[in-house]
């Protein structure tokens, strides 16, 4: 029994890990009861037909029987210990030497016990049989733990978005003309698109854009991670850290000795626009936004990523699938996980297919998003809308040679260029079609550059981005600049902070702004505030 519960120690530990309210954030409802269940029956099924084995062997016993029940117990006990081990090593940024020498000599110990017992010497054997009894006695407190954090984890009403704030129907005159889109494309990367233009493909509309546009070449990501770069971008301060707490709350800090306040509490370009009297609404991926923003905004969608870790992408996918076929896939990716004990090298089967979903996953966010940002930009009430998409970040979600949305694992970064360059194409003729083009301002930038220590070796990782990213990530994001009614490009060529964006926008919705000119010499003035 307990050897069926130990086979899935580290689906256990998946769910320990999942009871951490930090990970409520990447929630867009209560945990869902799924994975616990299926993880409950699989181990419990794996142990019926341990005990159903076991009891055969007991019944006509004969020595070779014997000798293999025992081989085949300690076999097992040791591939467990290995795959917690590499479980360990995955999930932690620096895998720990002292647990790694530790399970180790664990593991070595029982080989020689599986040796010791071909030669009839049991002495390790029961050892093993002992401590495996004792963890067995362990695992009703296990259970109790689970149930207790189950029963006093949030609520539905703790996932619920803010409310948002009333539409304003009178706009003040000189706002009414006042149309700013703020395009945030995830990972979209300025030296990999427009520096070195690989592995970029035709990126047409995005060319045709940037020669009628501000553009700065040298623009800075505010962090090296959406959960950080987003919130210095939206609330325009460079914050020096964050941390994940619970579901609404999203600790920002200013300096290394500040205190941490809530993202929520902190001032917004969303706040500050409502207070010119402008109506923002947000569509975005990866933060709850509604729940952290909805308060500053009259109409909010947000699709939470859902998996920032592996045990999280677990939950969502069971919670997709349900108990009669997370059992059966459950089972399997215990067996691949003994599996790749045995390979040194190439993707895991586990990791592929994991990979395959998440790009399913993407594409359909992708597709919620782009749907709702294509309904909205139309909308005249809409003063400041910023739209967060989930490309091109991996997985590749568009098969650029197609033209259209059929998944394989050859897609890449440039497939999502390709998307980014036909999102901005379909946005630009929405808006010429409702007559608003001229007239709407655009400004189109990134969290971050280009990871590749994030998608080395995943899906969609090829011999091209292999070599494109051989000399470090880079930092710089494209900075792109529409104003109504200017034809003649203009390339600003400093190097500064993303995080002006803000201001930027503010600057603009406040009239501060309205030709290139204009916002050259404000950046100028702002990423130089010495000069
Ligand atoms: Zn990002």
């Amino acid at each position: 029994m307990s050897l069926g519960n130990l086979c899935f120690l580290t689906r256990w530990y998946d769910l320990e890990h999942l009871k951490d309210p930090a990970m409520d954030y990447y929630r867009s409802a209560p945990v869902n009861p799924t994975l616990s269940a299926a993880t409950f029956v699989s181990a419990s099924l794996l142990a019926v037909m341990f005990l159903a084995a076991w009891l055969w062997v007991k019944r006509t016993p004969t020595r070779a029987k014997l000798l293999t029940a025992r081989c085949g117990f300690l076999l097992v006990l040791i591939c467990v210990l290995e795959s917690v081990r590499r479980y360990w090593n995955r999930e932690s940024v620096q895998p720990d030497l002292g647990s790694n020498i530790a399970l180790l000599v664990i593991e070595l110990i029982l080989v020689s016990g599986l040796v010791l017992t071909t030669f009839g010497n049991t002495g390790v054997l029961n050892m093993a049989r002992r401590v495996v009894l004792l963890l067995t006695l362990l695992f009703p407190f296990f259970a109790i733990d689970l149930i207790w954090a189950r029963v006093t984890s949030p609520t539905a009403s703790e996932f619920a978005p803010r409310s948002p704030l009333p539409m304003l129907l009178k706009l003040r005159p000189e706002l009414k003309k006042k149309h700013v889109l703020w395009l945030l494309f995830d990972e979209f990367d300025q030296r990999m698109a427009f520096d070195l233009r690989q592995p970029a493909g035709d990126l047409a509309a995005l060319e045709r854009l940037r020669a009628e546009s501000l553009v700065a070449t040298q623009a800075h990501q505010t962090a090296g991670f959406t959960t950080m770069a987003v919130p210095c971008l939206l609330s325009g301060r460079l914050f020096s850290r964050v941390d994940v707490i619970d579901a609404n709350t999203l600790n920002v800090y200013a300096g290394d000795s500040s205190p941490g306040t809530n993202w929520h509490d902190q001032p917004n370009v969303f706040k500050r626009a409502r207070e010119l009297g402008v109506n923002a609404e947000l569509v975005g991926w990866h933060h709850p936004y509604c729940r952290m923003l909805g308060d500053s905004l009259v109409r909010c969608l947000d699709v939470p990523t859902g998996a920032p870790t592996d045990a999280m992408l677990a939950e969502t996918s069971a919670a997709d699938g349900g108990i009669p076929r997370e059992v059966p896939y459950l089972s399997r990716l215990q067996l691949t996980d003994l599996v790749n004990i045995f390979r040194f090298k190439g993707d895991s089967a586990t990791a592929v297919s994991q990979d395959e979903y998440m790009q399913q996953r993407q594409q359909q966010q992708y597709v919620r998003i782009r749907d709702a940002v294509y309904t909205d930009i139309t909308d005249p009430r809409i003063g400041l809308l910023f739209a967060h998409f989930p490309t091109p970040h991996l997985f590749g979600i568009y098969n650029r040679k197609r033209k259209d949305f059929t998944l394989d694992d050859t897609l890449s970064y440039a497939d999502n260029l390709a998307l980014v360059d036909r999102t901005v194409g379909e946005i630009r003729q929405i808006l010429e079609q409702a007559d608003l083009w001229d007239s709407t301002t655009l400004l189109i930038t990134s969290d971050h550059g280009f990871r590749p220590s994030m998608w080395r070796g995943r899906l969609g990782w090829n011999d091209e981005l292999e070599k494109l990213t051989a000399p470090g990530r880079s930092e710089t994001v494209p900075f792109i600049v529409k104003l109504p009614g200017q034809t003649q490009g203009r390339v600003f060529r400093e190097p500064f902070s993303n995080v002006v964006s803000a201001d930027l926008v503010l600057a603009i919705l406040n009239g501060q702004i309205s030709t290139y000119q204009d916002a050259s010499d404000w950046l100028a003035k702002n990423v130089n505030p010495d000069r």
